[in-house]
């Protein structure tokens, strides 16, 4: 363009150059020939032709300077138009790479919509939604972090992190990150939150997002702009996007909680059985069609009853949430946990053969053996379960059902066999027991609750289980308790080896052992702290009433009153006919029972008969009684 410019230029001076010399020539060549000593003819001078020649060759110069001042104008103006030519191409080119940016921007966002609302569709798993999302964002953000966090009871929680292009669930988070006021003020008002620093380049994005039935989240992102000047400018038609794709994931929430809602347990979070139904359907058409290997693990709480019967339902419950937890810690990624029954849970374990499965199910049952299980009073609970196991063959199970069965005959092969223990399948009603792994004495300590922070003979323990040891006395029980009490759990470990009967026999004293060391134990290393729930009395059928312990010291003797025989209640009569002395002997035997039970019944007086007693006013028929037979002399 620039070489164009030059040549219009010499043009025009080319033209000018030879213009004004072509125009003085033919002048001068005309005032030569017509008027000059080379006419043929003498011409006299003639001031008019002079005149005009002189006149017609001035106004030529002026004539071709006037065309050189035009050339130059010319000139300059097309330097101008070429510059404002070229200005405009750039205006253009940025403007057409501006839309393409922004169109390529909604293209992203519109893919990642079209993603997200495809795994809406497909995927039911709340986590799965998430990670899907957070990949969505983190390419389209260009985000070098994205996390969620959802508004919990206990304030904010971090539900997953995905950085470098891998999402960990729940993520690590520094608390700095959880207690970002950021998320806090996005989730707080509901509204999405920006933070960016000009100096560093840092930027932060928060979008909020919720469920129609209140719970609130934020989606945070973070990436340095520093070096992005376009992405300022861009900032809000991108920021509208991310808040976009994060309310897509407050309806994958919803969607996900009312899915959970109908194949999840809700005591154990783990999958039910009508899922598990669906579940080993699909994988044993799966493994039938493609020979992939699939493997069932199923385990039962050993002795649960125990569990709930010694320490309460609440307990029991607490232990199920433990162990369901364990299964869904230690499970892999292929293995998928359920709650099929009670007490009794299970694993399907894709692409596992039986030994795999069985590899697996004896580190679950040593994880549950060492795992320090304690109630909600803080009281150490001996728990450990049994496992059986089984490999699906295709050729000799024609459905699921005869996998289930050769899993459940496996388990009870377990219990059978001294319980905590891992038995498998080997076909047609054959099974072995695997030898137990782990380091076995410090099992039957865990299991004895004497390993732990909280054991009982633990004094850092006391603020744990609210029982604070008031006197030296308790210390030297403490020592002297513990050091037999290690003894007797060394023996034990000892005497278990790798024998089966035997460690059924251990297992059982474990049990029994534990129990009365939880309810004992503590009791009598803290003579001031409240009483265990089993040395309680038993509660009255009846509508309980206020009651009041009365010592005898507090006690006012009544007024005489006459005898009363404690009333029995009649024999009833068998069908088999008894001698006289054994009907003697029963009748006996019940007025005993009835004694002792009034007797006891006698150390709880309600609050009008207190006040009576200590008033000296005349009691109740019942009181009588009691004074009479000098119960409270
Ligand atoms: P075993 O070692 O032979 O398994 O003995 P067990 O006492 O565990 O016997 P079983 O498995 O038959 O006992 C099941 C008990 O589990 C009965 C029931 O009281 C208890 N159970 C079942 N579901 C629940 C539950 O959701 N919560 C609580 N706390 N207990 C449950
Ligand atoms: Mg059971
Ligand atoms: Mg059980």
């Amino acid at each position: 363009m620039a070489r164009k410019t030059e040549d219009w230029r010499l043009t025009y001076f080319l033209g000018v150059a030879l213009l004004l010399p072509i125009g003085t020539i033919v002048l001068t060549a005309y005032y030569f020939f017509r008027m000059g000593p080379l006419a043929r003819e003498a011409v006299p001078f003639d001031a008019w032709a002079f005149s005009i020649i002189a006149i017609s060759g001035g106004l030529s110069g002026i004539m071709a300077a006037l065309l050189a001042l035009f050339s130059h104008a010319t000139w300059r103006a097309r330097l101008r138009f070429e510059n404002e030519c070229r200005n405009l191409q750039r205006y253009l080119n940025e403007d057409v790479a501006r839309e393409r940016y922004r169109m390529q921007r909604n293209l992203d966002v519109f893919a990642a919509a079209q993603q997200i609302s495809m795994a809406l569709k497909q995927e039911v798993d709340f986590e799965r939604i998430l990670g899907l999302v957070l990949e969505q964002i983190e390419y389209f953000a260009r985000a070098e972090q994205a996390s969620v966090f959802v508004a919990g009871k206990g304030g904010l929680e971090p539900r997953a992190l995905r950085r470098h292009g891998v999402t960990h669930f729940p993520p690590e988070l520094a608390s700095l990150e959880v207690e970002d006021s950021l998320v806090a003020q996005a989730i707080e008002h509901g509204q999405s939150r920006r933070e960016f620093d000009e100096a560093t380049g840092a930027y932060v994005f928060a979008a909020s997002f919720s469920t129609p039935d209140g719970l609130r989240g934020v989606v945070r992102i973070s990436r340095n702009i520093a070096d992005d000047a376009d992405f300022r400018e861009e900032m809000p038609a991108f920021e509208q996007s991310v808040a976009h794709l994060a309310r897509m994931l407050g309806l994958g929430l919803k969607q996900s909680t009312m899915w959970d809602r109908a194949i999840k347990d809700e005591k154990t979070g783990l999958y039910n059985a009508n899922h598990y139904a669906d579940q080993i359907k699909r994988m044993a058409a799966t493994a039938r069609r493609s020979g992939i290997a699939l493997s069932l693990i199923m385990l039962d709480i050993d002795k649960f009853k125990h569990v709930n019967d010694t320490y309460g339902h609440l307990a029991g419950d607490l232990v199920l949430a433990q162990v369901a937890e364990i299964l869904r810690r230690e499970a892999r990624e292929s293995d998928t946990p359920f709650r099929y029954g009670g007490e009794e849970l299970c694993i399907i374990c894709q692409g596992c053969t039986s030994d795999d499965a069985a590899l697996a199910a004896e580190r679950l049952r040593s994880v549950i053996a060492h795992t320090e299980f304690h109630d909600d009073k803080g009281r150490l609970l001996p728990v450990s379960a049994s496992f059986g196991v089984a490999e699906y063959n295709v050729a000799a199970m024609p459905s699921e059902k005869e996998l289930k069965e050769a899993c459940d005959k496996a388990l009870y092969y377990a219990k059978a066999h001294g319980r905590n223990c891992v038995a498998v399948s080997e076909g047609e009603a054959q099974f072995y027991a695997i030898e137990r792994s782990g380091d076995v004495e410090s099992e039957v300590k865990r299991r004895l609750g004497l390993a732990g922070d909280n054991s009982p003979l633990n004094p850092a323990a006391d603020s744990a289980l609210q029982t604070p040891v008031a006197n030296n006395e308790a210390a030297t029980v403490r020592i002297q308790l513990g050091e037999s009490i290690d003894a007797l759990a060394n023996g034990l470990a000892q005497v278990v080896g790798s024998d089966a009967d035997r460690a059924k026999i251990v297992d059982s004293v474990v049990r029994e052992a534990a129990a009365f060391l939880t309810q004992n134990l503590s009791a009598r290393l803290t003579p001031q702290g409240a009483p265990c729930e089993a040395d309680l009395p038993p509660k009255p059928k009846r509508k309980p009433r206020k009651t009041k312990i009365v010592t005898p010291a507090q006690a006012v003797t009544p007024p005489a009153a006459p005898a009363a025989e404690p009333a029995g209640e009649p024999v009833k009569q068998k069908r088999k006919r008894r001698t006289k002395a054994e009907i003697e002997a029963a009748r006996r035997a019940k007025d005993e029972a009835a004694k002792k039970a009034e007797s006891d019944r006698l150390d709880y007086l309600t609050d009008d008969e207190a006040a009576q007693l200590t008033e000296g006013k005349a009691p109740s028929k019942r009181l009588r009684d009691a004074a009479q037979s000098g119960r409270f002399a």
